[in-house]
């Protein structure tokens, strides 16, 4: 049944529906309630008092007001008293709304009354019931409302909160009619038992219209546990095809040489963290199964030259090389980085390793001859931009690829830059640290590896919370760094919604930055709008300390490697995520010098102050990205909102930890029994999920 027939909808409201992506009727299915209000009689109301509540009842009475700011009152009536609903204004319209002798439900706020009805509620919405009709007497059964997320394409159709929720009762009692196997379990009993979860009909009419309030959170648990079990079941699926179903290719060449010439040409000794990351990627290189390896790390962990290290590895192998950057900036600095290395290990070892940068905007005719160099092998690591998968891009023999700030690449991206390859192994660095539960939901078809500790050379960053009223003090403080040596970023947020207004905020500033403050000294800037070899002349400039202030949007945020630079002042700090901010501040103490970052705040509230207090308190970029989730939840996490494999209805990633943990279990262990799903009691996960996951099923590679 199309939905515009459901009591209540209509053309118009359809359309709205629609908008938010209600289409048919079992779209309502994961269409999850936010509150729920409990029905009580009149004579209850006391034991009620401030809460929000809803009381059915007929109109006994309209009593008008005898001076103008006095209250319409509307006298309700059930089998248990009377009590009073009292309007402000538009009394004419109310008057007229509410008719003598008809039945409504009202949804209030309980309060102290006067004199006769020693509790009145204080109106929030009403829904008109027809004691005639079966379906309303039916929806009056339940004792608890719940209540919807009133979007705003919805609230311009003049849906209130309860025709919502009425509306949302019709479409179930349609559907369960029309299509009963709609809610048929899509869960074996030996799993629902197992893990002791109501059945799915149960839980999807319990979350809707619960009969005591425990049962919202025992069905949450349930949908939600099966929103993390098949999600798990293709990331299960995903590792096990990827590992035995293609082959890869087994990078075996000893190592040894190639290990110690790496140590000299590094110059330094590898961290704990950095020696067992390399081993754990050397070994899957080895391996014949494909590489699939997530390393996560805080910024200047040392990321870069361990996958500088696994790069060698498989040119030593005779293989090419590529590193996907997720900016032309970032790819620039990997360049020269990865170049000047790659140099210097040539010298030690007398290989000749070439080194060749991919990005947009080059000229077509050099253009022409790295595409050359790129397809006949006269290079062998290739650094790029997303121009590394673009059609005329084709590789020799690309056997390895390290996808840098994965979280920037969609899904897709990755499959495309493997399809350039022989099924070359894969390194995917993220220069942020992700939360556990969101990296399994996430990335949950990658093995990890983790650097946990920075470098010892390293001090740790002094962080202070300043106000707009603390500036002309940290401008000072700048300029003494600035006159032993140092190098300072500003940085101004930009966020897409309001990107304009931003830049304009950021290039007035840089202005007073530049002819005022700082005006003695040689202040540059850098964003995401300028050119390129714009771009590269200020970043060269900076990097040769022609620049002792680098004002810039958010573009610097990944990756960028300047030493001498010690202080970074984030502007309007309150409008970034910790971890945004953190990585933010990991630009800065990269050398042996004592390094600042000083957040400046602009009307803060409490959570905001404990917030970005955390960031004053650790550097341990795990803490802070955990908090980080807990304050912003999941979706917001990644700074874009990723839309599908984070597009829960029913899981919180807060709270859910233990159950994504048992879902994963239930999940790899039952593919490693029966991997193609041929038991009859996984019958009804085959279903379910050829069903209901051929986008995954297709991308995933999964027959
Ligand atoms: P990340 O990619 O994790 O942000 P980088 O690999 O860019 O970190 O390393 C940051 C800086 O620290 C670089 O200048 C790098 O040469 C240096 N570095 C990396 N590992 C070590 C180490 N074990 N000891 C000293 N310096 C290191
Ligand atoms: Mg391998």
């Amino acid at each position: 049944m199309d939905i515009k027939y459901l009591k209540g909808v209509g053309e118009k409201r359809a359309a709205a529906f629609k908008a938010i992506g209600i289409d048919r009727l079992e779209d309502f299915l994961n269409f999850i309630p936010r509150i729920y209000l409990k029905k009580v009689t009149i004579r209850e109301l006391r034991n009620y008092f401030g809460e929000n509540v809803v009381i059915y009842g007929k109109v006994v009475d309209v009593e008008y007001p005898q001076k103008k700011q006095q209250p319409l009152k509307i006298f309700l009536n059930d089998s248990t008293g009377t009590t009073e609903i009292p309007f402000f204004g538009k009394s004419e319209f109310r008057s007229k709304q509410f008719r003598l002798n008809d039945n409504y439900i009202f949804w209030g706020k309980v309060d102290e009354g006067f004199g006769f009805s020693k509790y009145k509620l204080n109106y929030r919405d009403h829904l008109k019931i027809d004691n005639l009709e079966k379906n309303d007497l039916d929806f009056m059964k339940f004792p608890y409302f719940p209540v919807y997320e009133l979007s705003g394409e919805l609230k311009k159709t003049w849906i209130r909160p309860l025709l919502l929720s009425k509306i949302v009762y019709n479409a179930f009692s349609s559907m369960l009619k029309e299509n009963p196997n709609l809610t048929d379990e899509t869960l074996p009993p030996y799993i629902i038992e197992g893990a002791n979860l109501p059945q799915k009909k149960e839980s999807i009419l319990r979350i809707n219209f619960p009969l005591k309030f425990e049962d919202v959170e025992e069905a949450r648990k349930r949908l939600a546990f099966e929103e993390l079990f098949y999600l798990q079941l293709i990331f299960a699926l995903k590792k096990r095809s990827i590992k035995n179903e293609v082959k890869g290719i087994s990078f075996t060449k000893d190592i040894t040489k190639l290990k110690s010439d790496f140590l000299k040409a590094c110059g330094f000794d590898l961290t704990k963290a950095q020696e067992k990351v390399i081993n754990e990627i050397h070994a899957d290189m080895k391996s014949e199964s494909v590489m699939n390896r997530l390393l996560q790390g805080d910024v200047g962990s040392g990321k870069t030259i361990v996958s500088i290290f696994a790069m060698l590895a498989a040119v030593h192998n005779g293989y090419q090389s590529a590193i996907m950057c997720p900016t032309e900036i970032l790819a620039e600095q990997h360049y020269s980085t990865i170049t000047a290395f790659v140099n210097k290990y040539n010298e030690i070892s007398g290989e000749n390793i070439k080194t060749t940068i991919l990005i947009g905007g080059q000229k077509k005719k050099l253009r022409e001859e790295l595409l050359q160099d790129i397809r006949l092998g006269n290079t062998n690591i290739i650094i790029g931009t997303h121009a590394l998968i673009q059609e005329k891009v084709e590789y020799k023999n690309l056997g390895f690829v390290v996808i840098d700030e994965q979280h920037k690449f969609g899904v897709m991206q990755r499959a495309k830059l493997k399809e350039k390859g022989l099924n070359p192994d894969v390194l995917v660095m993220t220069a942020t640290p992700i939360p556990r539960t969101l990296s399994l939901t996430y990335y949950g078809d990658l093995d990890v590896s983790i650097i946990d500790e920075l470098p010892g050379n390293r001090k740790p960053i002094k962080t202070f919370l300043r106000t707009d009223s603390d500036k002309q003090n940290i401008y000072k403080f700048v300029k003494e760094e600035i006159d032993k040596g140092r190098q300072a970023y500003i940085i101004y947020p930009l966020i897409e919604e309001s990107e304009k207004l931003d830049l304009k905020s950021a290039e007035e500033n840089y202005k007073i930055l530049k002819d005022r403050d700082f005006k003695e000294y040689n202040v540059g800037m850098i964003h995401g709008r300028i050119f390129s070899y714009e771009k590269d002349e200020v970043m060269q400039n900076f990097k040769d300390k022609k620049i002792n202030v680098l004002v810039s949007t958010t573009v610097i945020e990944v990756g960028i490697d300047i030493p001498n630079a010690t202080i970074m002042i984030i502007e309007e700090a309150q409008r970034f995520g910790l971890s945004q901010l953190h990585q933010l501040r990991g630009r800065v103490g990269r050398g042996a010098e004592q390094s600042f970052c000083v957040l400046i705040a602009k009307n803060l509230d409490d959570v905001s102050e404990k917030r970005l207090n955390t960031l004053c308190e650790t550097t341990d970029g795990f803490l802070i990205a955990e908090t980080d989730m807990e304050i912003r939840g999941p979706g917001e996490f990644f700074g874009t909102r990723q839309s599908g494999i984070l597009n829960f209805s029913c899981t919180d990633l807060n709270k859910d930890k233990q159950l994504l943990n048992r879902a994963r279990d239930i999940a790899f262990n039952l593919i490693a029994s029966d991997p193609q799903l041929r038991k009859p009691e996984n019958e009804i996960i085959k279903k379910f999920f050829s069903e209901n996951f051929k986008d995954a099923v297709y991308l995933m590679g999964v027959a």
